[in-house]
């Protein structure tokens, strides 16, 4: 089969041919029909995520079709030839974490696309028929996209709706893939007013055509006034934050307001200011880390009853070192979806 390798830190995606894996017990061969390009990806390649192990085969947002079964995993609900979504936070599937429903947080490097190989390929391999989702109407080019750049906000958008009480608003700094969807998700969820901070204009134009209420750009030197102004009274209960520099969750943390939420998605690998008259009285900050499987089957729902814009780019897998350099430099204005 056709695979898009990444060998090492740094280097290209090379198109190469390799063995089609063959399904163990219990797993499932899947036909790619999308694969989003996530910029975790990008973080992957130039080495700010660690652990990932080379030659790799990345692409953790996944959907297509049942191309065939390991020994034991046939008569669960599917057959081949169904059209499926792929969870992607796979587990070990016993530990506290798993059992609990959040398999996500078992281990990064389970993850497909991580740690086994995902999505940049005519084929990949899911450990269990536990990790499939009937697609059930949805196209699964854009179904791909929604695994992870509309579950992640949507798990994201969830962890700060108790704090968003009407009159309150929610600041969402970088409006691109996940971000987007972030926008949609608090419009539909929560009564805050949503104000998105993001440095493209053409990402801010975005934002406000999706419902976003206010627009900053932070580079203005009076950002974080814009951001109070626009907020008012009731200040800001949450901020969520897709692009974590420095520079955006000191920002986050100097809006966020007393018993506020700062949730922190991007994976860029800046430090958050945390001391005792740096923050708001009271206010919480976590990551968040993708989603979990039920979170995944809420946002498919939502996708279902049309109520969820996608702006998704169909390209080929031989596309995969153009698509991921615009990614890299702003140029893609939704999401990017691979097609083998
Ligand atoms: P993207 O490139 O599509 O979007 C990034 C957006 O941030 C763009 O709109 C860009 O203009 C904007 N931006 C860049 N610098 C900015 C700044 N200084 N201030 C404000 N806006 C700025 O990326 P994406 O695929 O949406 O991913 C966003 C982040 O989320 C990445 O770091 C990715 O690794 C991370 N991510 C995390 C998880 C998780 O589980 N925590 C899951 C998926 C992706
Ligand atoms: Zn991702
Ligand atoms: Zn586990």
């Amino acid at each position: 089969m056709k695979a898009a390798r990444l060998n090492e830190v740094g280097a290209d995606f090379v198109i190469e041919d390799i063995p089609t894996p063959e399904p163990g017990p219990g797993e499932v061969l899947i036909r790619i029909g999308g694969s989003g390009a996530c910029h975790s990806d990008l973080h992957v390649k130039s080495g700010e995520i660690p652990g990932v192990a080379f030659p790799h085969t990345l692409g953790h947002e996944n959907a297509g079709w049942i191309e065939s079964f390991g020994p034991g995993a046939e008569g669960k609900g599917f057959e081949v030839g169904d059209a499926v979504v792929v969870f992607g936070g796979w587990g070990c599937g016993h530990c506290r974490f798993c059992l609990g429903g959040k398999e996500q947080l078992c281990n990064t490097f389970l993850w497909g696309g991580m740690g086994p190989e995902g999505g940049y390929a005519e084929y990949m391999v899911v450990p269990s028929v536990r990790h499939l989702i009937p697609a059930d109407g949805l196209d699964p080019v854009e179904a791909a996209a929604l695994t992870d750049a509309a579950l992640t906000p949507y798990s994201a958008v969830k962890k700060a709706l108790p704090h968003l009480v009407p009159g309150t608003s929610a600041v969402l700094i970088g409006a691109g893939g996940l971000g987007q969807y972030g926008v949609q998700f608090l419009k539909l969820l929560s009564p805050a007013k949503v104000i998105v901070v993001d440095t493209d204009e053409k990402k801010r134009q975005t934002a406000r055509e999706l419902g976003a209420d206010v627009t900053v750009d932070p580079r203005d030197a009076d950002a974080a006034e814009q951001i109070r102004n626009a907020a008012g009274q009731d200040g800001v209960a949450a901020v969520l934050d897709f692009v974590g520099i420095d520079t955006t969750m000191a920002l986050g943390a100097g809006v966020v307001d007393r018993l506020g939420i700062f949730v922190l998605v991007g994976l860029a690998g800046g430090s958050f200011p945390f001391s005792f008259f740096r923050v708001a009285a009271q206010a919480t900050m976590t990551t968040s880390n993708w989603g979990t499987r039920n979170e995944l089957e809420e946002v498919l729902a939502l996708a279902r009853s049309g109520r969820l814009v996608s702006a998704i780019e169909r390209h080929s897998l031989s596309e995969i070192n153009e698509v991921f350099e615009r990614l890299a430099t702003g140029q893609i204005p939704g999401r990017a979806v691979l097609v083998p």
